[in-house]
């Protein structure tokens, strides 16, 4: 094709990001008629492939030898990647540490977008055939001519279905001049909302905040604003409001929802609301529905948009407005692959988009809380409840006094408040965060506990299942009949409760109970949810038991009493996080009970009840428990008071592992305001038989955690059967 060109100027060369885990661009040539830009997709040779990549140098050279540099091979002309959307890989990729390739994969995560676009066959009677005669015709081609007759076009599908026909039917039909076809592109059609709707008249702080809102979208500024209420305040049909302002500007709108929230119930709030469905993103989208939305987000007939995480990164052309609701949900961390929080970086492309954010939680986090206190962000509290209820009556019950019986895990006072609760006919819910029958299988007679074979784990017993299960790499197995040290027969035995264990005890207790278990074991997929949730709604189940699985955007209007079963669960371990997650989660079973039509009751088991999550939690009183918290991480140099990152290296291979580690270590930099722990082994020391060891670094606020540990690292080269994986600001210390 370069034979075309002036001789003078005979090529560009241009750096292609290419989406796999390297940092750099590649060169090639290109043919300066296809005008490449900034954000061109194109096609590229790369080693014995073709592959997808992105324009992201113009007229480079680099000392790149223009002899031996390959050609593009095409530009897809109707995608393109947004200049914001390259920034943002840009800068995900400098905060995290990750190959910008390995952002861009995230970004080019559904390559069938750039197929063509799949056309349809549209048939109609030939007008000019009129004479035949029907008494010569098959059954078949007669029934085609009776349902063409009636409606004139119809599109292969529909026509093979009514004429009860198959495809070659047609064919010969067409052959023989009996029928014309046309072909025509489907252009999928996502519903657009009506925002002359009405909605509920606001009250007074959902209209200021309504209006700051509206402002803000308008004035096309970059801000953040966080939104908090408790559930039930209103807090989402104020973004529902802020949409509709978006909208009306002739913008995109973008919801970012933990995944799981992304139910049936929850998105049919908004099709009620605006009388269209929006259009929804996450993991579990079937391929042509991931193709469709990719491209009507790219090309702009997408406005509003539902999704998990990693809708973050898709291709908005007229972005207007980012909502991320539930931002305290850890679940915005990605610890895989490119370890980056959504919530985070999604602040990073509304900040260069130059739009409004707006941050939803009944619990803001603390990162979000200090960001207010400095005046980053801008704060709406809304303080009353549409719900109408009276707040429930919290009660710590104090297991050093209430002393649990062996096997048990139910408390005197909470039993006696299950049976009047049971015996009034009403509903009520026992939180366990987790699952199975039992964290810990042991042999009575020597001790010898069950451990998964690949990780330092112990095996949990599903009873469901019948199998003994690791959480860690999902490897399981039926229970031993024999111990395999002692060679004692039948001697297993569980120690803890999982939720199949607390329904035993539940079922010993009230044996005509109808129970159902809440966990992602039967929590599966986002569809097959629905039966479980309207059999608790609908009261044909007296108990639920529930991990946090429970709490995504499932309404329960019947529950009167929540029993927290173990509420220290989550308060060891080395998460700097630990008491803030605790009380988000506490929080939330609180406020399920708060939805009733009658005052609830809370029952919290712990063995620490002076500990502040718990005191915050039976006083209502989160104001204290901030203030504890922050002073405790200010004094430890914690998030968002510091800055943490974690190393971890890992490998199949023992001793490769300890002696890479020992050369980062050797390695470690020595400044003031960083403090390095380890290297120590991680707690989960082998994982999927990757043997593993962890650094943590602390930094003060001031240092550029990533200026340092880029420059740690560029004195590294492990061999690559030795991973070395960054992890800034990490949410998950296993
Ligand atoms: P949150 O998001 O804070 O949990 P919602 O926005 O879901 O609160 O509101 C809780 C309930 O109150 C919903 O059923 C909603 O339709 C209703 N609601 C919200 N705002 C109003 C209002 N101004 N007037 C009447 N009902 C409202
Ligand atoms: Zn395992």
């Amino acid at each position: 094709m370069h034979s075309l060109l002036p001789l003078n100027n005979p090529f560009s060369v241009v750096s292609v990001l290419l989406p796999l885990p390297l940092d750099k661009g590649y060169y090639y040539k290109a043919n300066p008629m296809l005008e490449l830009d900034r954000g061109d997709l194109v096609e590229v040779p790369f080693a014995r492939r073709r592959l997808l990549g992105v324009v992201i140098t113009l007229n480079s050279k680099g000392n790149a030898d223009l002899e031996r540099l390959r050609w593009i091979i095409r530009r897809f002309d109707l995608l393109r990647l947004p200049k914001n959307l390259i920034n943002l890989i840009e800068w995900t990729a400098a905060w995290t540490l990750a190959p910008r390739g390995s952002v861009l994969r995230m970004v080019l995560s559904t390559p069938s977008a750039f197929d063509p676009p799949k056309s349809i066959m549209f048939y109609t009677l030939n007008p000019k055939e009129n004479w035949i005669c029907p008494t010569r015709l098959t059954n078949a081609r007669r029934r085609v001519l009776s349902v063409l007759n009636n409606c004139t076009v119809l599109d292969q599908k529909n026509l093979l279905g009514r004429a009860v026909v198959g495809s070659r039917v047609i064919k010969s039909m067409v052959k023989s001049g009996i029928l014309n076809y046309s072909k025509e592109i489907q252009h999928p059609i996502f519903d657009i909302p009506d925002t002359s709707r009405e909605g509920p008249m606001l009250n007074r702080e959902q209209q200021d905040a309504v209006e700051i809102l509206s402002h803000r979208i308008n004035s096309n500024r970059f801000s953040v604003t966080a939104v908090d209420g408790i559930t039930g305040s209103g807090k989402t049909e104020v973004y529902f409001r802020a949409i509709a302002a978006t909208l009306a500007a002739g913008k995109q709108a973008l919801v970012l929802l933990p995944e799981i929230t992304l139910s049936a119930e929850w998105l049919e709030r908004f099709t009620d609301r605006f009388a269209a469905k929006p259009a929804i993103w996450h993991s579990a989208l079937q391929a042509r529905v991931r193709r469709d939305t990719w491209r009507a987000v790219a090309q702009g007939s997408v406005r509003v948009l539902f999704g998990a995480r990693s809708a973050l990164f898709l291709p908005f052309n007229k972005l207007g407005l980012i909502v991320v609701d539930e931002e305290h949900e850890s679940y915005y961390k990605q610890d895989d692959g490119v370890a980056y929080h959504a919530r985070d970086m999604a602040v990073v492309r509304a900040r260069l988009e130059g739009i409004p954010i707006v941050l939803v939680s009944a619990t803001l986090s603390l990162e979000t809380v200090e960001n207010v206190r400095q005046g980053r962000y801008t704060a709406i509290h809304l303080s009353s409840s549409f719900a109408a209820v009276a707040k429930p009556k919290v009660s710590l019950i104090d297991l050093r006094k209430y002393k649990l019986d062996r096997g048990n895990f139910l408390s005197q006072p909470l039993v006696e408040a299950m049976q009047s609760t049971l015996n009034k006919g009403e509903q009520l819910m026992l939180f366990l965060n987790r699952r199975g029958y039992a964290p810990l299988t042991l042999c009575y007679n020597c001790g010898n506990r069950l451990k998964c074979s690949k990780c330092t784990a112990w095996l949990v017993m599903h009873q469901m299942l019948g199998q003994l299960m690791c959480h860690h790499c999902g490897f399981f197995t039926s229970l031993p009949q024999y111990c395999n040290l002692c060679s004692t027969r039948n001697s297993f035995i569980f120690s803890g409760p999982g939720v199949e264990r607390l329904a035993d005890e539940v079922f010993r207790r009230f044996p005509d109970v109808k129970l159902q278990i809440a966990s992602s074991d039967t929590i599966k997929g986002l569809h097959n949810t629905a039966e479980l949730v309207s059999s608790v709604q609908s009261k044909k189940v007296h108990v639920v038991i529930g991990t946090q699985a429970i709490f995504k955007g499932y309404t329960f209007p019947y529950l009167t009493l929540v029993g927290v079963v173990d509420a220290d669960l989550g308060l060891t371990g080395c998460d700097p996080r630990a008491y803030e997650r605790t009380h988000q989660l506490l929080h939330q079973a609180v406020s399920h009970v708060s939805r009733t039509g009658h005052a609830g009751r809370v029952f919290v088991q712990t063995l620490a009840p002076e500990n502040p999550v718990m005191q915050a939690l039976a006083f209502d009183d989160r104001e204290s428990f901030l203030r504890f918290e922050i002073n405790q991480r200010k004094a430890s140099g914690m998030p968002p008071y510091g800055k943490l990152a974690a190393l971890v290296i890992s490998s199949l291979n023992i001793k490769q592992v300890d002696e890479v580690t020992q050369v980062v270590a050797k390695a470690m930099p020595k400044l003031d305001g960083v403090v390095i722990l380890g290297p120590i082994p991680a707690p989960i020391t082998v994982r999927r038989c990757y043997h593993r060891r962890r650094f943590i670094l602390r930094a003060d606020r001031k240092i550029n955690i990533q200026k340092v540990l880029r420059h740690w690292l560029a004195l590294i080269k492990p061999q690559s059967s030795v991973r070395i994986q960054v992890d800034v600001d990490p949410y998950s210390f296993i």
